[in-house]
C-alpha cells in the first residue's frame, strides 16, 4: 500500500518537475534512505530512558522537500527580486530616504506576491552621517590613500588631525604595549582578514574594527585607522561599524584599502633603524566630516503564508533590508531578501502544503545596531515567540550553501540530517548542532526558539560587502538558485515536522 502510494506520489512529482527518471528514483531514495534511519533511529528498551525519541519527517514531506528543492532550483524569482530592489531602490542605509523605499517596496512586494497579514514593525534607528573622509600620509614619504571612515565615527576638527602613527597587528597587541606609548598617537589596526569558508576571518579580525577605537581611545590615542576588514586586493575601503564604550573617549576612526595598508606599512618599515628613512616618524592627517543625527523611524517589513494544520505556529526565514550606504547592497543583504521570500515561495508550492505557517521578516537596520532584531520579538509578545517553531536567516551573501546546520532540541536533529540528504546533491555537507543562525536571530535563540542554519559560503563575500563595490554585477544567478532551493527545503521541512517543538535549553539559547 505504501509503496503504491510512493510510486504514485513519485508520478506526481514527476509530472510536476518534468524530469521522471530523476525525481522518481530520487523520491525512491529519499523515502528509502528515511525508513531505514527511522528503524535506526527507533528507541529500544535500553535507550528509551535517554531521551526523547527522534522526529522524523514522513516520506510524503520528504518526497514533496525534493519538489520543493527542484522548484527553488529552477525558479528565476530570487534574481528577479533582486535586480527590482537593487534598480528602483539601490542602497538602504538605516534612517535614510533609500531605507524608507526599500520598506515600501517590500511591502508593495510581498503583497503583490500573495503574502497575507503583510505589515511593518516600527524601528526607530540611529542616523549617521558619512560626510567626507580624507587619509594622508605627509612624513616619511607624502601620498595620499583611499579611505573610508568607520560607521559610527565622530567626525574630526574641521581641519583634520595630524599625528604620528603606531602600528599594531591587533588589540591584544596594542593592550601589550608600554603605557603611555599610543599617547597623542594615531593607532593603525593592520591585521588582515583570512579569506574563510565560514566568514569566521571576518569574524577574527573585525574587532579591531569594532572595539579598537575605544580601547585606543582608552589608552590616550587620538585617532584610529584600520587596515579594511576585508579581503579585497582592490583600491576600495570597507566600512562597517564601530561600538564606542560609553567609559572610553571617542576618537575619530577610519579604514584604508588593503593596498594603502601595505603602503603605510612599506612606509613605517622605513623608519626602522635599519631603514632609509631611520629616525622619523610616520606622520598622517586625517578629516572626516561624520556626525549623529536624531533618531529617525524605520521598518521592519513581515508577511506570511498561511500553514494548515499547524498553522498557528510559524517557521521564520529572515534577512535584512538595511544596508551600508556605499554600494547597492546586493551581497549583503538584498541577496538574502531575495533568498528568504523566493524560498517561502517554493516551499508553498508543493502539496502537501506547509502544515506551519512560513513568515518571512526583512529586518531594520542590522548593519547600525540590530535594531530590528531587537524591536521583532518584543513587539510579538512572549505568547507569540513561543508560537516560533524554528528559525532561519540568509546574511551572508549569495552562496551557495555549502552546510546545513543547525540549533535544535536533540530529538530534532536526525530531521536535520533527512533535510541534508535531500540537498545533498546541492554539495552541501552535514553541520552540526551548534550554529549561531545568524546576527538578526540573536534574540529569538536567547528566547529559546530553534534555528536551522543553511550556511552560505562566505569565500569571496568579503571581497565585496561593505564597500563600493557590492553590486548587481557581482552576483552569480547559479549560487542564488540553489541557496534558494536549499533554504525553501529547509523552511518546507521545519514547516512538516510534528510538534509541539520544545525550546532550546538555557545552554543551547546561549
Ligand atoms: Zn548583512
Amino acid at each position: 500500500m505504501r509503496r503504491a502510494a510512493l510510486a504514485l506520489l513519485g508520478l506526481a512529482l514527476a509530472s510536476l518537475l518534468g524530469n521522471p527518471s530523476f525525481a522518481q528514483s530520487a523520491a525512491r531514495k529519499a523515502a528509502t534512505e528515511a525508513a531505514a534511519r527511522t528503524a535506526a533511529a527507533a528507541p529500544t528498551a535500553a535507550t528509551a530512558e535517554q531521551g526523547p525519541p527522534p522526529v522524523l519527517l514522513s516520506r510524503e514531506a520528504l518526497a514533496a522537500a525534493i519538489g520543493v528543492r527542484e522548484m527553488g532550483l529552477r525558479s528565476e524569482e530570487s534574481y528577479q527580486l533582486l535586480e527590482e530592489l537593487t534598480t528602483e531602490v539601490g542602497q538602504r542605509f538605516a534612517g535614510t530616504a533609500g531605507d524608507r523605499a526599500g520598506v515600501a517596496w517590500a511591502v508593495k512586494k510581498l503583497q503583490d506576491l500573495g503574502f497575507a497579514n503583510v505589515r511593518t514593525q516600527e524601528v526607530i534607528v540611529p542616523r549617521w552621517i558619512r560626510g567626507e573622509a580624507s587619509f594622508d600620509v605627509l612624513a616619511p614619504y607624502p601620498t595620499s590613500m583611499v579611505t573610508l571612515a568607520i560607521g559610527g565615527s565622530i567626525g574630526t576638527a574641521d581641519e583634520g588631525l595630524e599625528a604620528p602613527i603606531v602600528m599594531v597587528q591587533d588589540i591584544a597587541a596594542l593592550q601589550a604595549l608600554p603605557e603611555g606609548t599610543v599617547r597623542g598617537k594615531i593607532v593603525f589596526f593592520n591585521g588582515r582578514t583570512e579569506r574563510t569558508r565560514d566568514g569566521s576571518g571576518y569574524g577574527k579580525a573585525v574587532r579591531s574594527r569594532t572595539e579598537g577605537p575605544s580601547v585606543a581611545g582608552s589608552l590616550g590615542a587620538v585617532g584610529v585607522v584600520i587596515r579594511s576588514i576585508g579581503t579585497s586586493k582592490n583600491r576600495i575601503a570597507h566600512t562597517g561599524t564601530l561600538s564606542y564604550n560609553v567609559s572610553a573617549p571617542r576618537i575619530p576612526a577610519v579604514a584604508i584599502s588593503n593596498p594603502d595598508a601595505d603602503a603605510l606599512e612599506r612606509q613605517i618599515a622605513q623608519t626602522r633603524p635599519e631603514g632609509k628613512a631611520a629616525g622619523q616618524q610616520v606622520t598622517v592627517r586625517m578629516r572626516v566630516t561624520s556626525r549623529d543625527l536624531p533618531q529617525v523611524r524605520s521598518a521592519n517589513v513581515i508577511g506570511d503564508i498561511p500553514g494548515t494544520d499547524l498553522a498557528d505556529e510559524i517557521v521564520l526565514i529572515g534577512a535584512h533590508l538595511d544596508t551600508w550606504d556605499v554600494g547597492h547592497g546586493v551581497q549583503d543583504d538584498g541577496a538574502g531578501v531575495a533568498i528568504a521570500i523566493a524560498a517561502a515561495r517554493a516551499a508553498a508550492s508543493v502539496n502537501p502544503k506547509p502544515r506551519r505557517t512560513l513568515r518571512v521578516v526583512l529586518f531594520a537596520n542590522e548593519e547600525f545596531g540590530l535594531s530590528g532584531a531587537a524591536r521583532y520579538p518584543a513587539d510579538e509578545g512572549d505568547e507569540s515567540v513561543a508560537k516560533h517553531a524554528f528559525a532561519m536567516e540568509a546574511d551572508l551573501g549569495d552562496g551557495p550553501v555549502w552546510k546545513l546546520g543547525g540549533r535544535v532540541p536533540e530529538q530534532y536533529w536526525p530531521a536535520i540530517d533527512q533535510m541534508q540528504k535531500v540537498v545533498r546533491s546541492l554539495d552541501v555537507e552535514l553541520g552540526d548542532n551548534t550554529a549561531g543562525g545568524g546576527a538578526d536571530l540573536g534574540p529569538l535563540r536567547r528566547l529559546g526558539v530553534p534555528v536551522i542554519a543553511p550556511q552560505l559560503d562566505a569565500t569571496t563575500y568579503f571581497d565585496i560587502h561593505h564597500t563600493v563595490n557590492d553590486t548587481l554585477d557581482q552576483i552569480d544567478l547559479a549560487h542564488l538558485r540553489q541557496s534558494t532551493a536549499v533554504f525553501a527545503v529547509a523552511a518546507y521541512a521545519a514547516a512538516m515536522l510534528d510538534g509541539p517543538v520544545p525550546r532550546l535549553s538555557p545552554e543551547q539559547a546561549r
